[in-house]
């Protein structure tokens, strides 16, 4: 089983592909996490993406799909795999389809409202990664480990107001160009996690295109 999750920021792909990456059994690849995991490392991967992540702007085509392509030859990646912010671009998803047969997209529609709601309110833990929705302040700790919870450079209202243009200009099209080809499945993502993660189900198995 092999499933792209797309749609902008604070849409919930990363909730969402933790989820159903744990029900059909499939790796996880999240190219964002492995971008912040190369920047904490201080990689040469990391201060040649840094600048990008800062601004907003997408990670250059060339480096990202190098580093995707690694990671699905890992031995996790040999039942499938649900990949989670990429494709972000028509070059890349071109790319994925010459070597990759996906079996379908689902694209998470939320209201620029609610991405906006969602990014201000997005804690992350500094440990295991965990995602939390905490509009209020409190004590920002993680509920699994207990670690000490941050919000991403990249959520401050400037950044993601840039995000969501980049979004609009080079991501959206992905929309038309996977409808075309009969893998997309549109689901609507501003409901509960559970409504969302039903629907992604029954768009997967088949029952919702
Ligand atoms: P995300 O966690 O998916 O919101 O990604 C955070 C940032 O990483 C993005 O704003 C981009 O700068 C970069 N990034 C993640 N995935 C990609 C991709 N597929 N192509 C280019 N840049 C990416």
């Amino acid at each position: 089983m092999k499933l792209i999750f797309i749609g902008p920021p604070g849409a919930g792909k990363g909730t969402q592909a933790v989820i159903a990456a744990k029900e059909y059994d499939i790796a996880h690849i999240s190219t964002g996490d492995m971008l912040r995991a190369e920047l904490k490392a201080k990689s040469v991967l990391g201060s040649e993406a840094q600048g990008y992540i800062d601004r907003g702007e997408l990670v250059p085509d060339g480096i990202i799909i190098n580093m995707v392509k690694n990671r699905i030859n890992e031995n996790d990646c040999k039942n499938g795999y649900l990949l989670d912010g990429f494709p972000r671009t028509i070059a890349q998803a071109e790319e994925l389809l010459s070597f990759a047969k996906i079996d379908r997209v689902i694209n998470l529609e939320v209201p620029v409202e609610t991405l906006i709601r969602r990014i201000s309110a997005r804690w992350l833990c500094k440990e295991c990664g965990a995602a939390y929705n905490l509009p209020s302040p409190g004590e920002k700790v993680c509920a699994a480990c207990g670690a000490a919870l941050y919000q991403r450079e990249d959520d401050k209202a400037k950044t993601v107001k840039n995000r969501l243009a980049v979004y609009q200009a080079q991501t959206a099209p992905l929309i038309e160009y996977f409808s075309k080809k009969g893998l997309l499945s549109t689901v609507n993502g501003d409901r509960s996690v559970e409504m969302v993660h039903q629907d992604i189900v029954s768009a997967v198995n088949g029952n919702n295109e």
